[in-house]
């Protein structure tokens, strides 16, 4: 990274958003040699993973019946899991019809970030917000950044937006976005601990009759909050709970700070309901709140391909892969139950880099979940574990573009 002055930093290659799938883009560039600044607005790494707190990590391994935990690609994905199973003294559950994922402990996650973007060499610009891009026949020239009261000019010969709801791109008069048909509801999670000793099966039995007896009483409206437990993570006496908002979100100033303010007013409220309908919840205490909400979809890339439901459920294999995508599509529509779709168990899919790219702009990539995808497909392969991938392998195709040049 070059400061040129105190207004403008000169890189290799710039990422805008350290969630999944910023943070494996950065670490991979900048593992190969190149000089990689990193952008995020939040003052930690993670994204939805830790602002969010989703608990646990999707799309690592193949679903199937069998007792083992096969990876689905080596690389990034396995050395972050391996190193946070360390860490967190977690190991991967299995969970119904095959499915397989890694619960995790939120500041070990963040962790976890800091050490790998550190040992790459990473410059992380934490608390630095992305507002701006001038593009110019085809190529993005620099994006424009505020920290605290500075404005930065950023320029560099790659860009990568991982921003998870494809804000250069909606900078960019010459890229169409793609919009939800079908919203997916967006969930709040929260922590509570000094439950009484229980397995997760009964706790989610308790959770029910409570919410079913508040109906009753009219303390809560009939379609209002539901509430599920994150799985995995009913551990002595702790649990967490997520919350599913019951109204569409766009990323918009007006609906995501209400659904903040519903959140929190619902948790203290679902609490109390808790307390006083399962004993079980009699001495427990709220442990945290998730720092944000949990926003699943958004405004997602047009790419040079779109990737549907059927290549998801066809398993679809491309020759310009850049993910191996395991997770079946999870369809959380407002208001209802989730809605699994499967492929066969023991295959995969794989996700294009034309879903990650737009011709219209040479050196822009965007993995992640606003990669060009429909709703169904994106409904799947959002997962954390496909988001790093995606990520991990756009380093790779760039860092051989630089090496190309010099
Ligand atoms: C409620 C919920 C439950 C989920 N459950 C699971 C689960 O159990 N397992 C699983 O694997 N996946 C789960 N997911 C999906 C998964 O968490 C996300 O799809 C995935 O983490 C997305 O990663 P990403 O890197 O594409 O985007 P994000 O995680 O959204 O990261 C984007 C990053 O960009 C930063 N950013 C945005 N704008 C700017 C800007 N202007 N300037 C600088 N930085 C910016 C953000 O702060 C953020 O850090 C869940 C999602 C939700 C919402």
């Amino acid at each position: 990274m070059m400061a040129k002055n105190a207004t403008e930093i000169i890189a290799d290659v710039v990422v805008v958003g350290g969630g999944a799938a910023g943070l494996a883009a950065a670490v991979s560039t900048a593992e190969r040699g190149h000089d990689v600044v990193l952008i995020e607005k939040n003052g930690f790494l993670g994204g939805m993973a830790t602002a969010a707190n989703v608990g646990t990590i999707c799309g690592l391994f193949l679903r199937d019946d069998s007792n083992n935990f096969d990876f689905i690609c080596d690389g990034f994905i396995r050395t972050f899991a391996e190193q946070l199973i360390k860490k967190s003294n977690a190991n991967p559950v299995r969970g119904r019809d095959g499915l397989k994922f890694l619960p995790y402990e939120r500041f070990d996650f963040m962790r976890l970030c800091d050490e790998m973007t550190g040992n790459a060499g990473v410059n992380v610009l934490f608390h630095t917000t992305m507002f701006d891009i001038n593009v110019e026949e085809g190529f993005v020239q620099e994006i424009k950044v505020i920290t605290g009261s500075d404005v930065i000019s950023l320029r560099a010969k790659y860009f990568i937006d991982a921003t998870g709801f494809a804000l250069l791109g909606n900078l960019i008069s010459d890229i169409t976005l793609l919009q939800d048909e079908k919203y997916q509801a967006g969930a709040f999670v929260f922590g509570l601990d000094g439950i009484k000793k229980t397995t997760p099966h009964q706790l989610n039995l308790h959770v029910i009759k409570a919410m079913a007896l508040a109906r009753e009483d009219g303390s809560l409206k009939k379609d209002d909050s539901l509430l599920t437990i994150v799985p995995g993570s009913v551990k002595k006496g702790r649990a967490s709970f997520k919350l599913s908002i019951p109204r569409a979100l766009h990323d918009d100033i007006k609906s995501v700070s209400m659904a903040e303010l519903y959140s929190r007013e619902k948790v203290g409220k679902l609490y109390a309901i808790l307390k006083q309908y399962a004993d079980i919840f009699d001495q427990s205490k709220i442990s945290y709140v998730a720092p944000a909400i949990g926003i699943r979809t958004g405004p997602r890339y047009e790419g040079d391909f779109v990737l549907s439901k059927e290549d998801v459920l066809q398993c679809r294999k491309f020759d310009d892969e850049i993910a191996r995508a395991t997770w079946p599509i999870e369809f959380w529509e407002v208001g209802k139950k989730v809605k699994m779709e499967y492929f066969n168990k023991g295959s995969y899919y794989s996700i294009p880099l034309r879903s990650a790219r737009n011709n219209k702009v040479s050196n822009l990539y965007f993995p992640g979940r606003h990669i060009s995808a429909n709703d169904q497909a994106i409904a799947s392969c959002r997962v954390i574990g496909t988001c790093m991938q995606m990520g991990e392998n756009i380093g790779k195709i760039i860092s051989k573009k630089l090496s190309e040049h010099n």
